[in-house]
């Protein structure tokens, strides 16, 4: 991800910061201005929501080819979530093994170093989903 939208997003990323339109009830992460679906109808009417972080697993993939910055990951786990408020999340399951993984998995989202810009670079944070024991 280009590094202008990393930051630009930053916020959201590190408190689940999203929002919904209270014309139709669509949920966005990251947040917008307007919704995608009502346009117009929506100005006004979006309301800023912190999803709770939790989810179940919609569908997931484990990736064992990575882009280099991923290698040392390899193979990894990734998960599309469907957040409790409705909106689908992305992003790297951990503290699981792919044997174990099962649709509709309930798990939650947790804050984890992502990579950084090179060796001296900016270190990036955001979610990652685990699963919820029990
Ligand atoms: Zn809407």
């Amino acid at each position: 991800m280009a590094t202008a939208r990393f930051w630009r997003e930053n916020p959201s990323r590190y408190n689940l910061k999203a929002v919904r339109c209270n014309n139709c009830g669509r949920v966005f992460f990251p947040p917008r201005g307007v919704c995608s679906v009502c346009h117009r109808k929506s100005i006004g009417k979006m309301e800023c929501l912190n999803l709770k972080g939790e989810g179940e697993v919609f569908s997931f993939t484990v990736v064992h080819e990575a882009p280099s910055q991923f290698e040392i990951l390899k193979p990894y786990m990734v998960v599309m979530v469907k957040m409790d408020e409705g909106v689908m999340l992305t992003s790297q399951l951990i503290n699981s093994d792919p044997k174990d993984v099962k649709i509709g998995m309930r798990v939650k989202a947790t804050l984890r170093r992502l990579g950084e810009d090179g060796p001296s670079g900016v270190i990036y944070y955001g979610y990652k989903f685990r699963p919820i024991e029990g």
